[in-house]
């Protein structure tokens, strides 16, 4: 009976809808709070030369550590900061809090270590973006070029006009911008050669399975031939095996990033790793991934 499955189907959903938007209205009310309660934190991860072993930089992102609910991940809270209008305030204090920590690092003595900061649509489509970027990079007394902006396709796609206008702008200003996720958003590959970009980062997703499913490694190996030949830095994430590293070093991908390398971690771990992985010593490292 259609009537009756119709109302169980309203009765059985009804109470889940509700809890999720009673939720996100808590979370929302909890978020809001988060910036001045000192509750927002970064961790770095690294991303690493696959020809050197070098540590080139560094990608920031968000964590929450809510007193009663414990450690937040982003994919949890950025959808609702973004829908709420939140993303404004909490991507001004990541840009922030990036570019003093990069400052940091170089005071303690690294040398050129870019970080890396995702930007959310809504960020990216800001009309003051790049004055912004601008007045933080100069009250942290940061270079442009180790700051880089991560934005997605999708981001990119939603008003491209106004889209490659903001990337001509930063890159006049001198900041990096990379693709993230690539591969995963409904973009044409034309567009590529009308946004002034810099990184192409491979998507997760096809770095996961590359070794057992041949789509996934054929779509790999396009990315960084395209990459290639638009002569683009290519950036793999998501890499979790030596198996994969070693894929993707013969491939010719030129940097990667992922839990087989390093976790996120707090900022004063990224030291050490650093110092392990300076042109002077990064090559024990290569030549280790480099065995069978
Ligand atoms: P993303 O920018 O694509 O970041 C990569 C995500 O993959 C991170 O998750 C990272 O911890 C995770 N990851 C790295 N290596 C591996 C690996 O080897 N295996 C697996 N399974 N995962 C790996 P995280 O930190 O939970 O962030 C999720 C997403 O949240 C990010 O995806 C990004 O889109 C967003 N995000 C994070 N921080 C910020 C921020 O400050 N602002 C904005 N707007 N978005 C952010
Ligand atoms: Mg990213
Ligand atoms: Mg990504
Ligand atoms: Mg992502």
């Amino acid at each position: 009976n259609v009537k009756s499955d119709a109302r169980n189907n309203y009765r059985y959903h009804a109470p889940d809808m509700e809890r999720g938007l009673k939720e996100k209205v808590a979370i929302e009310g909890l978020l809001r709070q988060a910036i001045d309660k000192n509750e927002l934190l970064l961790h770095y991860q690294p991303r690493i030369c696959m020809r050197t072993g070098v540590l080139k930089g560094v990608e920031a992102l968000v964590r929450w550590q809510q007193p009663k609910l414990g450690m937040i991940p982003p994919g949890e809270f950025i959808p609702v900061a973004e829908e709420s209008g939140l993303i404004d305030s909490i991507g001004t204090w990541v840009l922030q809090e990036a570019c003093a920590q990069a400052v940091a690092w170089r005071e303690q003595g690294l040398g050129k270590l870019r970080v890396a900061v995702n930007l959310s649509p809504r960020q990216f489509h800001y009309a003051n973006l790049v004055a912004q970027v601008q007045g933080i990079l100069a009250q942290a007394g940061l270079e442009p070029d180790h700051l880089e902006i991560e934005i997605t396709e999708s981001a990119v796609m939603k008003d491209t006009e106004s889209a490659i206008n903001t990337l001509h702008l930063l890159k006049e200003l001198g900041v990096v911008v990379s693709v993230d996720d690539f591969g995963t958003g409904y973009s044409s590959l034309s567009y590529l050669k009308l946004f002034p970009i810099d990184i192409l980062k491979i998507d997760q997703s096809f770095v996961r399975d590359m070794l057992d499913n041949p789509s996934d490694a054929a779509i790999a190996k396009a990315i960084i031939a395209l990459g290639q030949s638009l002569r683009l830095t290519v950036v793999a994430e998501g890499v979790e095996t030596r198996g994969q590293a070693q894929s993707l070093k013969a491939l010719g991908c030129d940097e990667m990033q992922g839990y087989y390398f390093s976790r996120p971690v707090p900022a004063a771990q990224i030291i050490e790793i650093a110092q392990r992985h300076s042109p002077a010593r990064a090559g024990e490292w290569v030549d280790e991934i480099s065995q069978t």
